[in-house]
């Protein structure tokens, strides 16, 4: 009899294994793909690190959990400064000083200031209600219409009217000529990949893989005393209120005898007519020399039974079903839910592994 049964081996499920290791419980962690690492699962491709289910760069502001994964891997110091191409040009992202010079020719704070606080008047007074509003109330109308609009739209396949304004506060405005994407102090890439700090969290657990939990809920329920589940949760409960709305992605990897394709890991394509959204380079996540390179262009699409479901769609009408799911979890008394899609959240995986720290802190008081 196991203490723990896992259900998942992405990153929640692994941290929650090694956590619960270190306190002397006995865990079994099955997962229902064939390999270990969810999303971040990175595979090698003659010397690149490619990620398999999109870019994954690691950035937090919170030393323990940084600390916490360099305890595991070593990690380089990748800067996320990705590309918006729109009509032919190239902008820096996020939006700075470099972005509002590309765009309007303005060369000092003030300048580009003025021009924003003219962009957003028609914002003046009004709360923002939907990320639209949101957008041009932090940004004005002009950087809206070129990187916001059309990206947002085709990420999300809903209109940027429908969507809810926390997706685009996460995109930080920078008065300085400073092209890093994220704020955080502590921000990389671990060397070798992801599936190697996966690899090193679950090192000495036991682990296995393509068993599907809920191919049989009441067989694998009695090999432990407590679960932790950290897959849909809507699929769980067999989606008996109805399913949950996710934005999958398709991926179209492609290698090119190449050295240097786009001379970036990241440009993002914002125009609603270029059917995906970004193209990634892989080997400039790290400094590998090879004379090929690995690129992957990424569409979104609406998620459908049988899809990988990526990114949560967190409007009212799902928030409100996730309630009832949430509800319904509250009265499984031997089954723990966490992670991004027992959750429901639209996780960073810095914010993954203080949760997962968060719910064993919270088991040992039982
Ligand atoms: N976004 C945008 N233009 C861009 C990049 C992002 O409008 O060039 C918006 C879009 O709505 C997206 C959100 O910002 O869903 C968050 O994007 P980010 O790339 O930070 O998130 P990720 O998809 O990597 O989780």
């Amino acid at each position: 009899m196991y203490d723990y049964l896992i259900v998942g081996a992405g990153l929640f499920g692994s941290v929650c294994a090694r956590e619960l290791t270190k306190k002397g419980k006995k865990v079994l962690v099955i997962e229902r793909r064939s390999h270990i690492g969810g999303n971040v699962y990175t595979e090698d491709y003659d010397g690149i690190q490619v990620h398999k289910y999109g870019a994954h760069i690691f950035h937090t502001n919170d030393k323990d959990v940084w600390d916490y994964v360099n305890s595991f891997v070593e990690f380089n110091r990748f800067t996320n400064s990705p590309l918006a191409y729109y009509k032919g040009k190239l902008f820096n992202l996020p939006f700075n000083m470099n972005t509002f010079y590309q765009l309007w020719g303005t060369k000092s704070p003030k300048e580009a200031l003025s021009k924003i606080n003219q962009q957003r008047k028609e914002m003046d007074g009004k709360e923002a209600e939907n990320l639209e509003e949101q957008a041009i109330s932090l940004v004005g109308r002009d950087i809206y219409e070129a990187f916001i609009k059309g990206y947002t739209e085709k990420q999300w396949g809903r209109k940027a009217t429908d969507l809810p304004s926390f997706i685009i506060k996460r995109l930080p405005v920078r008065m300085t000529y400073d092209n890093n994407y994220f704020s955080d102090k502590f921000q990389g890439i671990p060397i070798g990949g992801y599936t190697k700090l996966i690899e090193k969290i679950l090192e000495d657990i036991e682990v296995r893989l393509d068993v599907d939990f809920l191919k049989d809920k009441a067989l694998f329920s009695e090999l432990a005393k407590k679960i932790i589940y950290t897959g849909p949760i809507d699929e769980f409960f067999e989606y008996q209120y109805g399913k949950l709305d996710y934005r999958s992605l398709r991926f179209m990897h492609e290698r090119i005898e190449e050295e240097n394709y786009q001379g970036n890991a990241v440009i993002n394509y914002t125009e609603a007519n270029v059917s995906y959204t970004r193209i990634i380079e892989h080997k400039h996540f790290d400094v590998v020399d090879t004379s090929h390179t690995i690129i992957t262009k990424e569409y979104p699409s609406e998620w459908t039974l049988g899809d990988e479901p990526y990114y949560p769609v967190n409007d009212d009408k799902n928030m409100a079903l996730f309630k009832k799911y949430k509800a319904l979890s509250k009265k499984e008394p031997k089954v723990l839910f966490g992670g991004r899609l027992a959750e429901y959240k639209y996780y960073d995986m810095h914010q993954v592994i203080a949760s997962a720290f968060h719910l064993v802190s919270k088991v040992e008081e039982i």
